[in-house]
């Protein structure tokens, strides 16, 4: 293992978003691709807005994701524990290290002074900042405040010079101090600022690499000094650019699904949503787009994630699905349609027997080229698992006089027959087409009635996909069932 460790922090304040999803996943590839340790943080700071079933709902979409990671809350590792609530002492004993070295000091402004100030720079046409009016108060001063009954929070003072973020992505950026202004680290109910939990944790877990939004930005002007000031060597940072609807608007709800989970639901492959995630993010140098998750972690360089924001493209990401979908191992592909099959009454609820499952091997098989995401399997797959019924736009095609005469034919050959396999079903097709030809009945005029016969639909499989899926009896069946609506289509 090398010493890269980078770490992706969620908040538990909500599902998986895909944009979380995909910093998840680029911090991964970068710790798979340097062999180095890749581990998940709770940040759970915010009690009010932080649960332990959305911490269990990220953690269970990023396991499906395939994003294993080598330290976390649930598996533990050195640097523990994850989760910043876990930690809170640490933090506290950090606050009175920058207070007694003069680097922190204490606020008695009010809530309520505060945001009168805030307006009032506002109206003067000044950006919003803390002016720093507790930032060197006496002794007196602060005993006043507190027998005042004013609960102190701690700032952090931030150094008057120029902050220079080193970004692997957008290379220098410089801010000055004075935009920033001394913000809190510790709130006055004892609980640590986001910046104040970052920065330790990064440091103590000794993060290298920071990988994130760039929303983060701005707060990464504010962490270099806290850093700093903290002894913490400064790791490297990656802003990676936001995904965008396509409207422009920074991706939300509005546009679809935006959580991880719901395009698990829907018949999304895990697959598919890293090789998405990870075309939005760089431009391979390959010209392929279909990649399994260990070929991005190969390719992958942090160099090469765009700076520029990406719209989120559910016509590609449908496209991708297609092609994971036909090349995905189909035992797991099968394994994966039979919830909704179960949902859509076509199967029973219960377990699947091993006759049934071989059953369903084939009927996946045939359909599969034909879906965008795994829950549209049940319209695919009811010509072979729903009951036989002739729809009518199917019956159109029986109704030509020459139709019993191939059902017939059909039904002859079925009956020669033993079960058929694909090969088997690809001779019965030729020899049909070999009796019809010298009739002219040809191309649709005979295969559509052969398909109606045997499915009820006009759209399928290859008809050799068909005939091997179908048991021999209930192929026969069916043709029965078919000359008879088609004798009376034609009367
Ligand atoms: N908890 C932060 C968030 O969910 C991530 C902070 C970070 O990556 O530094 O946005």
């Amino acid at each position: 293992m090398s010493d890269i460790r980078v770490r992706f922090a969620p908040s538990p304040t909500g599902h998986l978003h895909i944009g979380t999803a995909r910093t998840a996943l680029l911090n991964w590839l970068y710790a798979r691709k340097t062999q180095g340790s890749f581990i998940v943080r709770i940040e759970d700071t915010d009690r009010s807005r932080s649960t332990i079933e959305f911490e269990e709902s990220i953690l269970e979409d990023l396991a499906w994701m395939g994003l294993n990671w080598d330290e976390g809350p649930d598996n533990g590792g050195p640097y523990g524990p994850y989760r910043q609530s876990e930690r809170l002492g640490l933090y506290q004993h950090k606050v009175d290290e920058l207070l007694h070295s003069g680097q922190a000091y204490r606020c008695y402004c009010t809530p309520k002074e505060l945001e009168e100030r805030r307006k009032t720079r506002l109206a003067t046409g000044l950006m919003p900042k803390y002016e720093g009016t507790c930032r060197n108060l006496t002794a007196e001063q602060e005993s006043e405040c507190a027998a005042q009954g004013r609960k102190p929070a701690i700032r952090f003072r931030v150094p008057d010079e120029k902050i220079i973020v080193r970004d692997l992505v957008r290379g220098e950026i410089e801010f000055s101090s004075d935009v920033i202004g001394d913000f809190i680290i510790l709130r006055s109910d004892g609980t640590p600022s986001f910046h104040l939990a970052v920065v330790v944790d990064d440091g103590e877990m000794k993060i290298t690499h920071v990988i994130r939004g760039e929303d983060h930005i701005t707060n990464t002007a504010k962490h270099v000094p806290l850093i700093k000031a903290l002894g913490y060597p400064v790791p490297k940072f990656a802003h990676n650019a936001m995904i965008l609807g396509p409207d422009g608007g920074k991706l939300s709800k509005r546009h679809g699904a935006t959580a991880v989970g719901d395009y698990r639901a829907k018949g999304y492959l895990p697959e598919s949503i890293n090789n998405y995630l990870a075309l939005l993010s760089w431009a391979p140098e390959d010209t392929r787009e279909v990649f399994e998750l260990d070929e991005l972690a190969k390719m992958f360089k942090i160099e090469r994630i765009s700076k520029s924001p990406a719209i989120f493209d559910i016509g590609k990401l449908n496209w991708l699905n297609g092609q994971h979908i036909r090349s995905a191992d189909l035992q797991r592909l099968t394994n994966l349609c039979i919830p909704y099959l179960k949902e859509a009454g076509l199967i029973p609820q219960g377990g699947v027997s091993k006759s049934e499952f071989e059953y369903l091997l084939k009927v996946v098989e045939a359909v599969r080229g034909n879906l965008t995401v795994l829950s549209e399997i049940p319209a695919y797959a009811t010509i072979f698992l729903g009951e036989y019924e002739i729809r009518p736009d199917a019956l159109e095609w029986l109704r030509k006089p020459h139709v019993p005469e191939v059902l017939t034919a059909l039904l002859e050959l079925l009956r020669r027959h033993g079960e058929l396999d694909f090969d088997g079903g690809r001779e019965v097709v030729n020899a049909l087409r070999d009796k019809f030809k010298p009739l002219g009945v040809t191309g649709k005029d005979l295969f559509m009635p052969i398909r109606v016969g045997l499915t009820g639909a006009v759209k399928g499989p290859e008809l050799p996909y068909v005939l091997n899926i179908l048991d021999k009896e209930q192929a026969i069946r069916r043709i029965e069932a078919a000359i008879q609506a088609a004798i009376q289509a034609a009367g």
